[in-house]
């Protein structure tokens, strides 16, 4: 059995993965911020870590991992938001975070075990920026309560970064209150119209990072396993959320590893609504099977950027197809449960390889398709199906895949018998036989299309 090993922005290095408590594995990830609709860049991260959950349930158990990934719902462009469109902030945020859970739900992502909403834990995070203040942490000024970076002697480790370099940096809001250009919110005025809560502090509401640094304490503990988000979250977000909480727990580290997943860029542009190129997981996931996406998000491995194209779908569509074509084959074989194969494992355990793990899922599938002997292709079917699980992959019925499902027996066996005789005509090199075929599929409402890889088709509504 291969150990899993993570790379630790913090370390720098891939480290094996050891949790404090094995009867109870931490991940916190960053969620969204309910206003609007998520980009297929913002899903790269809840796939990501969705399929290292997965990989974690397995190794420890499915009620030993307590994953959080929180909603944020007070925010300054929220408010925003619900004074554009005149409606109430709840309806809002609620509306946003439902759509966030059905969208994601189409890429197959399983909901976290604990969805903490930041308005639900507002005396904490005043409870923290107490603390945070009697420690000679924060200080108050003109209304906030800001952080003093020059407390906290480990600012910056974790983005590598020194102190100086951030205060000569863009990227800071220089305000005359601060100390430091670099402090930051921990708690901000709320004017009469916006959301606010009273503190001690007068009425107002919390800095994003704070959120985070307080639900991860309240559900997870002081000191966690794993923490997770896109790497544009490693500054300022996440070192802040490491200032905060290492200084309101007297020195205790907030995570032991630091994961941070890659860009995804249209063309050589990041994806991002100020670029206005971003593509939206709603609109996607009515032109495409959302394990599509999935399947097309995992193509990259996590840390790297990710490139997403019309043709990158296209392809992948055709993986897909290919793996469902074998399950379709194998549609009586009972499977046998088995356990995942080593080599598709392994790629997994080190540091999430995605793409070398689908490639492992290829050489899956081929063995089931020339799997001869009934108890080879149960078998087959069943480490085929355990280790596209562990992806998120390949659970769908394979007729549905393809569109068959209100089909009688006879009109799906005279598709089959189609599709098979085109084949062979394609491979004999048989253009003419090829196309009448596909005329008579097509007059069945089966679209067929030919690729540079071999074709695909599926029967259409
Ligand atoms: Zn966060």
């Amino acid at each position: 059995m291969t150990s899993l090993t993570l790379f630790d922005t913090m370390a720098r290095r891939k480290r094996d993965f050891e949790p404090t408590d094995p009867g109870r594995v931490t991940m916190y990830v960053c969620g969204p911020t309910v206003y609007s609709y998520a980009h297929i860049g913002n899903a790269r991260p809840a796939v990501v870590f969705d399929t290292l959950f997965r990989v974690l349930r397995r190794l420890y158990g499915a009620d030993q991992v307590i994953y959080a990934r929180n909603i944020t719902d007070v925010d300054d462009k929220i408010i925003e938001t619900a004074r554009e469109s005149g409606k109430p902030i709840e309806d809002i945020t609620t509306h946003y975070a439902d759509i966030y859970r059905a969208d994601m739900g189409a890429l197959g992502v399983t909901l976290p075990t604990i969805e903490p909403h930041a308005t639900d834990h507002i005396p904490e995070m005043i409870g923290m920026v107490q603390n945070l203040v009697y420690g000679g942490h924060a200080y108050e000024a003109d209304g906030h309560v800001l952080f003093d970076v020059a407390s906290y002697e480990k600012y910056g480790r974790l983005s590598n970064r020194d102190l100086d370099d951030m205060i000569a940096g863009a990227r800071v809001e220089v305000a005359s209150y601060k100390r430091n250009p670099a402090d930051f919110v921990l708690w901000k005025p709320a004017k009469d119209d916006e959301p606010g809560w009273e503190s001690p502090w007068g009425r107002g509401r919390p800095g994003w990072h704070l959120e985070c640094s307080a639900m991860s304490e309240k559900h997870l503990g002081k000191t966690i396993d794993i923490h997770g988000g896109g790497t544009d979250l490693v500054f300022p977000h996440h070192e802040n959320e490491i200032a905060q909480s290492v200084c309101a727990h007297k020195g205790a580290p907030m995570a032991n590893y630091w994961l941070h997943n890659g860009f995804l860029t249209m063309g050589t542009d990041k994806m991002s609504k100020s670029l206005g190129n971003v593509q939206l997981v709603h609109e996607l996931i009515k032109d495409h099977p959302g394990e599509v996406l999935r399947y097309a998000l995992l193509t990259a491995h996590y840390r790297a950027p990710l490139t997403w194209t019309a043709d990158l779908l296209a392809k992948t569509r055709r993986s897909l197809d290919r793996v469902y074509g074998v399950l379709r084959r194998l549609g009586d074989v009972e499977a046998t449960p088995g356990d995942v194969p080593a080599a598709f494992l392994e790629a997994l355990h080190d540091d999430l390889n995605t793409p070398k793990a689908l490639s492992e899922l290829f050489q899956l599938a081929g063995n089931a398709n020339k799997a001869v002997s009934d108890v080879e292709k149960a078998r087959a079917k069943g480490e085929l199906l355990a280790a596209a699980s562990l992806l998120g992959l390949g659970q769908s019925d394979p007729d549905a895949w393809f569109g068959l499902t209100d089909l009688d027996p006879a009109e799906r066996a005279k598709i089959d018998d189609l599709i098979i005789r085109r084949q062979t005509a394609r491979e004999g090199k048989d253009w003419a036989t090829a196309d009448a075929v596909r005329d008579e599929l097509n007059a069945l409402k089966v679209q067929v299309d030919d690729g540079p890889e071999g074709s695909t088709w599926r029967k259409l509504d």
